[in-house]
């Protein structure tokens, strides 16, 4: 990119958002400095500044893709180390809304593996990057300002082992996840703060690693038991990961979270709206430990309409908005912040210099947020429970929504469409175009005659697959 000497970057936090911008930005600047507040082990571990390692982590096909896209050879590595891919309709057993879902081949492919293998075979990528410098222990602590006013972050104030040091950059990247100090770091530099969205849950997660039985049939590879608001409002996964192990996550909204002595970890698996996932567990070795964490809310922070925003400056991943995550959403969408950061950065080379950069940026950001928001919080908002803003003809749109979710039980059309949105291939159109809304609109009426029963999959085992998948389930190499 033209504008004249070395450019560099500096990057906030080195999950899976700060990596991925790391990434991106080595293909821009002369010099890429990514800042970690923890020191990492050289392996796949937990880790203080990512308390959700331990717990389920499901990849929808979008954040695949954009993986798949940065780092060409990140899935074939990760299969040699005992990740899998599946069928992610046809080897998941799924229960939603008080029916399984229909088991059918669907071609996008889902990641079975934990949180810790997948970071680290990103980081080791990102630390191969010849321009990259990575910088654990240290912690930014604010931003640097342009003395002269003219509106431009010029470097950030860093906490190193040896003590305060300021560092100066072109470019400033936020990827400092959920707790992101940015509104108190712009108001220090004399910007308000962004409005924030919110809807509170009060979720957990409690996970222990289990040895399987060893007469496990191998109907599923994964297991979900969904809550069906808002009746019910606890979840079970189970999830096929590296090390012939399973990882199994028990879920409460609102308080109600699972104990972690395991006696009592399995009495709450047993009070899930099925009785399957605590069957299965009976059967299975806990490995122990059990863990947990505990999220309070989804929250959007709406930097795109403050009216003064600085130059120098992009805020993306769980900083600028962090998603419930029951749905899977949180890595995928920091993928495409990072792939808009790309996109941004390319069309600033034909302008010639970083003008204008964080003010693009900060603008098209929601087109990568606004569905997985409103799917995610359109869901949560089904609780009377769920603090949150309602928008007007909320009540219909949930009326709706559950009855497509029961009709996908039974309709492989509805099926598919309501898959293409859940991966985020597709948006909202997907699922109210004639071909699905005429079925799930007679369904909706027939429901009012008869019993769920007679029309949708009710069944108390989960659906065999139909037809039987091919195997095993290729990964899609993209082309960009
Ligand atoms: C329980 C749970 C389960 C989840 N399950 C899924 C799932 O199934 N699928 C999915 O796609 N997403 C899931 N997510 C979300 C997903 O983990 C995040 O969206 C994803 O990691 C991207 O987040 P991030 O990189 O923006 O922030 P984070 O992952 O929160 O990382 C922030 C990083 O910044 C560092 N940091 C913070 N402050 C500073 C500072 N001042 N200086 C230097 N470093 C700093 C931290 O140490 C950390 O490494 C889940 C989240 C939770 C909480």
């Amino acid at each position: 990119m033209a504008g004249g000497g070395p450019r560099s970057a500096v990057v906030i936090g080195g999950s899976m958002a700060g990596l991925l911008a790391t990434r991106v930005l080595s293909d821009h600047f002369d010099k890429v400095t990514l800042v970690e507040r923890d020191v990492r082990a050289e392996g796949p571990a937990t880790r203080k500044g990512v308390p959700q390692g331990p717990h389920i982590h499901v990849l929808l096909d979008t954040g695949r893709r954009v993986l798949d896209k940065y780092f060409p050879d990140l899935f074939e590595q990760l299969q040699v180390q005992g990740a899998q891919f599946i069928d992610s309709s046809g080897d998941l057993a799924w229960h939603h809304f008080g029916v399984w879902k229909l088991r059918r081949a669907s071609g996008i492919p889902g990641l079975l593996c934990t949180r810790p293998l997948l970071e680290w075979n990103v980081l080791r990528r990102v630390k191969a990057r010849p321009n990259v410098e990575l910088r654990d222990g240290c912690s930014i602590e604010g931003l640097l300002a342009d003395a002269t006013g003219s509106g431009r972050v010029t470097g950030v104030k860093v906490k190193t082992p040896q003590g305060e040091e300021t560092w100066e950059a072109d470019l400033v990247v936020d990827a400092s996840g959920r707790g992101s100090r940015m509104p108190q770091w712009l108001e220090a530099i004399g910007y308000a703060r962004p409005e924030e969205e919110q809807v509170i849950v009060d979720l957990s997660y409690t996970t222990c690693l289990h040895e399987p039985p060893p007469d496990f049939q191998r109907e599923w590879k994964a297991l979900f038991l969904y809550p069906s608001p808002p009746k019910a409002w606890r979840a079970g996964f189970i999830s096929h990961v590296e090390g012939g192990r399973w990882l199994v996550t028990l879920n409460g909204y609102f308080g109600e979270h699972a104990p972690t002595e395991y006696a009592g970890f399995l009495e709450y698996a047993r009070s899930l709206t099925r009785p399957d996932l605590y069957e299965y567990m009976k059967a299975a070795r806990p490995l122990g430990p059990i863990t947990q964490h505990k999220v309070k809310d989804c929250r959007w922070r709406h930097y795109e309409k403050l009216p003064r925003f600085p130059e120098g400056l992009v805020i993306l991943g769980d900083a600028a908005c962090a998603f419930n995550p029951l749905y899977g959403q949180g890595m995928s969408v920091a993928g495409l912040g990072a792939e808009l950061l790309d996109t941004c950065l390319r069309e600033q080379a034909e302008r010639g210099g970083l003008a204008g950069l964080a003010q693009r940026f900060r603008e098209r950001l929601p087109e990568a947020i606004r569905l997985p928001w409103l799917l995610g919080t359109g869901m949560d908002l089904l609780y009377p429970q769920a603090v949150g803003k309602r928008p007007f003809g909320l009540g219909l749109l949930h009326w709706y929504i559950l009855r497509l979710m029961e009709r996908t039980s039974t309709d492989a059309h509805v099926h598919r469409q309501f898959y293409r949105i859940l991966h985020l291939h597709a948006g909202l159109g997907a699922v109210l175009q004639p071909s699905v809304a005429l079925p799930v609109l007679s369904h909706g009426l027939k429901s009012l005659l008869r019993p769920l029963e007679q029309l949708a999959n009710t069944e108390t085992r989960p659906p065999p697959l139909t037809p039987p998948l091919p195997s095993p389930v290729p990964v899609q190499k993209s082309t960009g």
